[in-house]
Parts: C-alpha cells; structure tokens; sequence
C-alpha cells in the first residue's frame, strides 16, 4: 500500500502549480466563497477553464475516442485538488457528472453534440434533481413529463411542475433534469433530459444561503423536450443519476480548502494572544488541533481509498469485465467525514478566536479576516448539498455494512 504520488503524478502536480502560479487573478480565484468557489459562474472564470481545455486538463480521464487523455482518476484528483485549494472553479460537474453519463449512456447525437463543448468548457449546467417533496429521497421527484407532439410533428415530453434548491440554474444555459416519465412506479420511472434554461416556460427564481451564495427555484410551465435529448433509456434515468451522484459526492466535495483553512487556524494560534497568554501554550487548544489535524490526514486516506477504487472500476471497464460496482460507500465515507470535519473546523475557529470570530469576512481586525464566520456559516451547506450526512451514513450501513433497510 501506497500513499505516496507516483514520479508521474508529482510531476503532474508541479505543473499544476506553476500554472496557477502564473495566474493570480482574484476574479478566478477566490477561497472566501468556500465550496461554491467551484462553480464556473462569470466570464474570468469560463475564460479559465477554456484555458484548463486548451491544454486538454478537461479531458485527462475521458477515452480518447471522445478527445480525451484516457489517463487515470488520479490526475483528475491532483487537478481539482490543486483548483479547489486556491478557490478556483473545478472541473466535476460538465466533465464528470454529465460528460461521463453521456459517454456511458447518451446517444452519439447527444455525445457528438456535448461532449466536444465540455471539453472546449463553451457549455455550463445545472443539475435539476431536487423537488420541494423529493431530496434525500430523491427518487420521490414529480415533475411530470407527459407523451406530446408538436404541431411541427416533433415527439417528445412536455415537462410541468418544480425543482428546487438547482444551483447554476441562473448562469448555466442547459439544464440535466431528472424527470417522471411513470407515474404508476418509483425508481424506474424517472427519465434523464437535458433541457436549455432559456426556452420558453421556464422561470427560475433565486434562493440565497446561510452562506451567501445563491441556489435557485426552477419552475416548468408546458416545457416541450424532444426525444432527442433524452439521455440513455426512458424510465432508467435514476440508475444513471444514482451512478453520478457516487462521482458527485467526491469531486464536489475537495479536501484542499479544508486543509487550507487548518493551516489558517494553526498559523493563527502560533502568533495570536488572549488576556496576555499565548494561544499555543494552552493545553486544550493544542489537543483539539492536533486532533483536527490527525483528522485530516483521516479524511486524506479516504479521499485516496476512493481514488483507488474508481480507477479499479475504470480499468476494469476498459478491459470489458463484468461485475464491479461504482464505490458508493467509499464515497460516502468521503464525503461524510470530509464535510463533517469541515464543520467541526468552523466551530473550533469560532471557539479558539473568540468573540472577534463573528466578525464579518473580509475585515481585516478581525482573527483570520473573518474567515471563521463565514466557514461557520457556509460549511453546514455542504453537510447537506449532494445527499445530506443521515443518508451518507444510511448508505453505508445498509451497503457497506449490510444492515436491513429502516425507513
Ligand atoms: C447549497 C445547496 C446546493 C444544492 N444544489 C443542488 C443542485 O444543484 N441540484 C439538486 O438537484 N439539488 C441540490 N441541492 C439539494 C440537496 O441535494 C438536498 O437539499 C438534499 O438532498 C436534502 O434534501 P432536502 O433539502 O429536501 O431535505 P430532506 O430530504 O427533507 O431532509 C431533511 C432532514 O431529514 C433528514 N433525513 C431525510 N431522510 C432521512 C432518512 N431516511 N434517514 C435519516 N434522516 C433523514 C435529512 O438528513 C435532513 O437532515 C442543494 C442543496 C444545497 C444545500
């Protein structure tokens, strides 16, 4: 066993950094907006990631058949690792949730027309699973999709009724929505689309956070998608959203800016005084982090477990074999620790500073420049976006410890 980088990897890893090194700009990079930094949201960060595509990092695990690098999972791992750790946008939604779906399951219309644009990043979704009455159990989604034929004579679906809490919906021009093709069944009547934001019957209205960033309300009002645009078979999409979310709940969710925000912390107990008394002495600061370090390391050695076994199952998929299920569980224990973790950061930012903590972000006399209010505020976010921790911890103790069903 092996946690090191291979020569390769840390050579990867170099360039990496120097490239972001010769690109400073506070308008792509900017870790005070905390996970949401990943998204690909104004012009500076969409002309960056052009340039992440020119020199073919959006690819680097997608067949070459389709323009990619055919490398392996651990490049993509450093890439987004080394983004996420400077607030910079990542690459896990367009390139892996819908470009490795479509790659997987799509047509080759929708391949031919996808696939090149994610690549080239001239193309940003949003990801429309949840409903008012369907989150965590998301299979639950209602939005009805009913047979429809236009007077052009073009079938497809007419789509009306609501998702909610999609991110990127007020930025991105299509929409990958999961829709109910039957009524009459749970998992297997839902349907994967892809809609444009921009057609005529849809309204999004914005959502703002407890971590300022904003989410959106997506409302469908007779919305016509052609059979064309639906991904893979009617009636199967949730095993291909189910399949994704394994993906989601890893890439969306970098350990790098956990990380990033210890050593903040760690820095500041190093030099930071209270009632004449270094904050270093103190016993109790230095056992809780120490203890928030060794759990990071934690959260590292699962981050790699994943990476391990979803190169495993891209290998084994390459060669054509059979029977390797995607790492479901090792990324929910990803993911659940990780955010966890993030969270019992933010409190201990918020207890070690004291009451200068609550001041806002960005002030420059408070601890840390405010830095520890706004990870108190933002971190709850990521605990409950891409499943929330009861369901991370439900699917581990139903798959990876085979415990029955209790809801
Ligand atoms: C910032 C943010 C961005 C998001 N972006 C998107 C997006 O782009 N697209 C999208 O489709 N969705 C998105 N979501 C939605 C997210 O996936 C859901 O919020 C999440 O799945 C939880 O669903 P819910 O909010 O309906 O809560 P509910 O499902 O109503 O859950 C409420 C509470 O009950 C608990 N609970 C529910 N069921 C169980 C159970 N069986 N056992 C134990 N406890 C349970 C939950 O853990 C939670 O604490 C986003 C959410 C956030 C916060």
């Amino acid at each position: 066993m092996d946690f090191e980088f291979s020569e390769d990897q840390m050579a990867f890893a170099a360039e990496v950094e120097d490239f972001l090194d010769a690109r400073p700009d506070p308008d792509v990079f900017d870790p005070t907006r905390e996970n949401m930094a990943q998204v690909v949201d104004t012009p500076a960060r969409r002309a960056f990631m052009r340039e992440l595509g020119r020199r073919g990092w959006l690819g680097l695990t997608w067949p070459a058949e389709y323009g990619g690098d055919d490398g392996e999972g651990v490049y993509e791992y450093i890439l987004n690792e080394a983004l996420a750790e400077r607030g910079g946008p990542q690459i896990g939604k367009g390139v892996g949730i819908i470009g490795k779906t479509l790659i997987a399951h799509g047509s080759d219309k929708l391949k031919a027309e996808f696939l090149p644009k994610i690549l080239d990043n001239e193309v940003e979704f949003a990801i429309g699973y949840s409903e008012p009455e369907a989150g965590s159990d998301a299979a639950a989604m209602r939005l009805r999709a009913e047979r429809h034929t236009r007077s052009d004579g073009a079938t497809g679906w007419l789509l009306n009724g609501q998702k909610t809490w999609t991110t990127s919906a007020h930025f991105a021009e299509w929409y990958w929505v999961g829709a109910r093709t039957d009524p009459s069944t749970k998992h297997m009547g839902i349907t994967l689309m892809l809609v444009p934001l921009d057609q005529e019957g849809i309204t999004v209205r914005g959502i703002w956070t407890m971590g300022d960033e904003r989410t959106n309300d997506v409302f469908f009002d007779d919305v016509f998608v052609s059979d064309d645009y639906v991904v893979g078979e009617v009636n199967h999409g949730f095993r291909y959203i189910s399949q994704a979310l394994d993906l989601e709940r890893f890439t969306m969710f970098a350990l790098s800016p956990i990380r990033r925000r210890l050593d903040l912390l760690t820095a500041y107990v190093r030099g930071a005084e209270r009632d004449g008394e270094p904050l270093r002495d103190d016993p109790r600061i230095r056992s809780r982090l120490a203890n928030l370090h060794a759990e990071a390391e934690a959260a590292r050695g699962l981050g790699l477990k994943f990476v391990a076994e979803s190169m495993k199952v891209e290998e084994a998929a390459r060669r054509g074999a059979e029977g390797f299920q995607p790492p479901t569980v090792a990324a929910s224990e990803y993911k659940l620790f990780a955010t966890e973790l993030s969270k019992r950061l933010a409190d201990a930012a918020m207890d070690i500073a004291g009451p200068g903590s609550q001041l806002r972000v960005h002030t420059d006399e408070a601890p840390m420049r405010g830095r520890s209010e706004s990870t108190y505020r933002y971190t709850v976010l990521d605990t409950i976006g891409g499943g929330s921790s009861e369901i991370q911890k439900n699917i581990i103790a139903r798959r990876g410890l085979g415990l029955p069903k209790n809801f």
